[in-house]
């Protein structure tokens, strides 16, 4: 790991002018000179590996006091502190209640060791862990923009189908983000310029022709909270999660289900799919093919068709189009049988 200078953060507004002040104009937030650590495991993972090289490190966990670890829910839905820890969050009578799928999301992802410690903010921004991007002596477009894509031809099974580019197929490995996604969560950020809120499904970018760039945030920006709105679906929500292992093994493909129900017919559907596709994907076509209908395996299994119909699978990916497919009808199913 190469050297590097700690700061504690005093306010939100003066880390983010801070280090703001110290990227360069235009450059992706991942390669700034200064970056934010949180839980610190992704971040420290990447700095050992030499796939992050920050010369400052400014610690965000002093502004825990100001109201950035709170978990407040609420007839109006949900806020989440960005420094909440995973278990906090996992573990919130609230939220295992009223939004399962965001606890279950929490709960199925890494070890317990790894939830006590990571924070919310860091999950949902962490890292690609496409096996050449974390390797730096192969060519990748992410770490090393216009170097080219090691995984294009290479061993590419844990890759993803949806929302690729020539330049890049790495999938999006976080969980937490799909519950997110099709839960209509919006972010808050405050930045350099001030504080604005974006929706959640605005937040992270397509690889393009600019892999490196990730998400829609500027140097600087800090997330302080995740906000949940109310509905009467997020209770009949559910998350399911297939892997290679029972246990702490990132998605091959994940499926976040939300549903309005009127007896067995759907008012309206709401599905992230995760594991398949390069960015926390809201499969909103297949949302409209399920709505006013009865929802049985073969209207499930339609809407799952029509959520990888723009499918590209590359050598050793192609298994991940039918497995998705079931995923999404097994999570479709399960969620209308709730019992809520
Ligand atoms: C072995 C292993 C298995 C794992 N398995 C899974 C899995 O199955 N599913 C899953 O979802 N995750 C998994 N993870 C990833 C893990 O959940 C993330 O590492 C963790 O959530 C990141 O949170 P953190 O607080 O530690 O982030 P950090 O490492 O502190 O930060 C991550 C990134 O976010 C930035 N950041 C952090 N907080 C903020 C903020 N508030 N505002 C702006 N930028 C911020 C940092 O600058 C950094 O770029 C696994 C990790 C490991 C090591
Ligand atoms: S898939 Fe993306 S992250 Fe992986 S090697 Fe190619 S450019 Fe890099």
């Amino acid at each position: 790991m190469e050297r590097f200078d700690y700061t504690r953060a005093e306010s939100v507004e003066t880390a983010s002018r801070n280090a703001a002040m110290s990227a360069d104009a235009g450059a992706s937030p991942v390669m700034a000179a200064t970056q934010y650590i949180a839980g610190g495991t992704n971040m420290t993972d990447y700095m050992k590996l030499g796939v992050m090289r920050p010369t400052r490190l400014v610690d965000l966990n002093p502004l825990a006091l100001q109201g950035m670890a709170r978990i407040e829910a609420g007839p109006h839905g949900l806020r989440l502190g960005a420094l909440v820890r995973m278990a906090e969050a996992q573990d919130h009578a609230a939220i295992r209640r009223d939004y399962p799928v965001i606890a279950q999301s929490l709960m199925l992802a890494a070890s317990q060791q790894i939830r006590n410690m990571a924070s919310l903010g860091g999950n949902v921004l962490q890292r690609t862990r496409c096996e050449y991007f974390r390797e730096t002596s192969w060519p990748c477009n992410k770490r090393d923009p216009g170097s080219g894509c090691a995984a294009m031809d290479g061993v590419n099974r844990q890759h993803a189908v949806l929302g690729t580019s020539d330049a890049c197929i790495a999938t999006y490995h976080g969980d937490f983000a799909q519950a997110l996604i099709a839960l209509d969560a919006a972010v808050d950020v405050t930045g350099p310029a001030g504080r604005r809120t974006l929706p959640f499904a605005a937040l992270h970018r397509q690889p393009g022709d600019s892999p490196h760039v990730e998400t829609v945030l500027a140097p600087g920006d800090v997330i302080t909270a995740i906000t949940v709105p109310a509905g009467s679906w997020t209770r009949r929500s559910r998350y399911v999660k297939v892997r290679d292992r029972d246990s702490y093994a990132f998605a091959l493909a994940s499926a976040a289900v939300a549903l309005d129900l009127d007896g067995d017919t759907v008012r309206h559907a709401r599905i992230g799919l995760g594991g398949v596709a390069t960015v926390p994907w809201r499969a909103r076509e297949a949302e409209s093919a399920l709505e006013g209908r009865r929802l049985d395996e073969a209207v499930a299994r339609e809407a799952a068709r029509i959520a990888f119909a723009g499918a590209r699978a590359r050598e050793h990916n192609a298994y991940k189009i039918p497995l998705g497919q079931r995923t999404l009808v097994r999570a479709l199913l399960e969620t209308r049988d709730m019992e809520i």
